[in-house]
């Protein structure tokens, strides 16, 4: 049985994603900042069905906590063989004239610094010459770094660019480390975060305008995470995966 870790896996596309991983018969280890009762739901799910999993709290921003999280998914899962780094969050629209410093760096701490601390310490745990077994890092990055998210949140588009190059360059520091790191852009999809940036019909309204003319749901972001989580995509690293309805 492969173990996998999920940032931000109590809801939407890591929940997802977590779901999947479990039906393909893998553990799960179900990262959450505050909403234990969503993350317990989810393990509760797999361990219905007959699977493992494992909730954990820990803010992705705080590097104790990102330490302590791999290391208590290693000691009760066993040995890690992929991570999805998937947390993420956004605040209200605004223009750049009006977003404030406090703001800024909280984006940026958990958007791209704690994408950076998670994948770093994806990258210690699995790498064979630190006595990894190698494997498979997944970012959740976002089509607004490619899009720049104006009068949105271009403080958000910009951690995520800084995802898309981490991916990339990561890619080039793993290969010879039997680690693949690979990321999806996201587009529009139905879950809870765009209530959370205060428009809860912002991924429906603007997804009617996407080339597929719906918004994307979480399961299908889910099932390109574990194509590259798996060893179908096996000559795959370093690649960026637009899954955003032709966005
Ligand atoms: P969501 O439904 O709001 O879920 C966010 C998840 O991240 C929750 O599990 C939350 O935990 C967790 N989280 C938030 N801050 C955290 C922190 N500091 N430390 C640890 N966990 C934290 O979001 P989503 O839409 O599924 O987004 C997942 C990823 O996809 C994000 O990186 C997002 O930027 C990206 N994305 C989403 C879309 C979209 O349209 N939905 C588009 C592009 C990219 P709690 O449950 O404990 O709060």
């Amino acid at each position: 049985m492969r173990s996998i870790l999920i940032t931000g896996g109590s809801r939407g596309i890591g929940r997802a994603t977590a779901l999947l991983c479990a039906a393909k018969g893998w553990a799960v280890a179900v990262n959450y900042l505050g909403n234990a009762a969503a993350a317990e739901e989810v393990v509760a799910e797999i361990e219905g069905k007959g699977g493992r999993a494992l909730a954990l709290r820990g803010d992705v921003a705080v590097e104790e906590d990102v330490v302590s999280m791999y290391a208590a998914a290693q000691r009760e899962l066993g040995p890690l063989g992929g991570v999805v780094v998937n947390a993420g969050i956004v605040a209200p629209s605004l223009p750049l004239t009006e977003i404030g410093a406090d703001r800024m760096r909280r984006i940026f701490e958990v958007n791209a610094i704690g994408a950076y601390l998670c994948a770093r310490e994806a990258a210690r745990m699995l790498a064979k010459s630190r006595g990894g077994q190698g494997g498979s890092i997944v970012l959740v990055s976002s089509m607004a770094a490619r899009l720049g998210a104006p009068f949105e949140y271009v403080d958000y588009a910009g951690a995520k660019a800084a995802v898309d190059t981490l991916t990339v360059g990561l890619a080039k520091e793993l290969g010879g480390e039997g680690v693949r790191v690979n990321a999806v852009r996201p587009g529009l999809v139905e879950t809870d975060i765009h209530a959370s940036g205060g428009q809860p019909d912002r991924a429906k309204r603007l997804g009617a305008t996407s080339p597929l003319g719906r918004p994307g749901q979480p399961e299908e972001v889910a099932e390109a995470i574990v194509w590259f989580l798996s060893d179908a995509s096996s000559y795959v690293t370093g690649a960026l995966l637009d899954v955003s309805g032709g966005r």
